[in-house]
């Protein structure tokens, strides 16, 4: 089952006009700890950190994740385990969770500087993603037996 969600989600996510984003980071503030994800989300995140292409998200997973919100130099954020606070971006973009592609497209998580509209139909594919077991990334790794 939570494959098939998946599957649809990123269908989904992959027909989302993405153009009006590209090389903004108005919305990496929002990039903060505990995003949830499913497990074969996870599992791919896993699988890209462990190849070559992963070579930044593990130098970046090893960051201090304490970061002043845009515009203020005394109120903290922790950060997605996976933003790079140095460059502005994300580290594992390729394999980033759905919640993470609908950003700024759908109504619960919509664009800081409304520049890109909701997108039909968004709404009805976040609650079905909702509903399939989720956790953050720390911990489906917690769940993981010990190697
Ligand atoms: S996975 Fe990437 S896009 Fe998603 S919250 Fe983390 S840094 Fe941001």
């Amino acid at each position: 089952m939570e494959l098939i969600v998946l599957q649809d989600a990123r269908r989904f996510a992959t027909g989302i006009d993405q153009a009006p984003c590209d090389g903004c980071d108005a919305c990496g503030a929002r990039c903060t700890a505990g995003v949830p994800m499913l497990r074969p989300e996870f599992e791919a995140i896993q699988a890209y950190l462990a190849g070559p292409e992963g070579a930044e998200g593990r130098r970046v997973e090893q960051e201090d994740k304490q970061a002043p919100y845009p515009g203020t130099d005394d109120v903290f954020y922790t950060a997605c385990r996976f933003r790079d606070i140095e460059r502005g971006r994300c580290s594992i973009y390729p394999v980033r969770p759905l919640v993470c592609r609908l950003f700024g497209h759908v109504e619960w998580l919509p664009c800081p500087i409304e520049k890109v509209p909701a997108v039909p139909g968004a709404l009805e594919m976040m609650r079905r993603y909702g509903e399939a077991p989720q956790k953050t990334y720390e911990e489906w790794l917690a769940d993981q037996p010990a190697a």
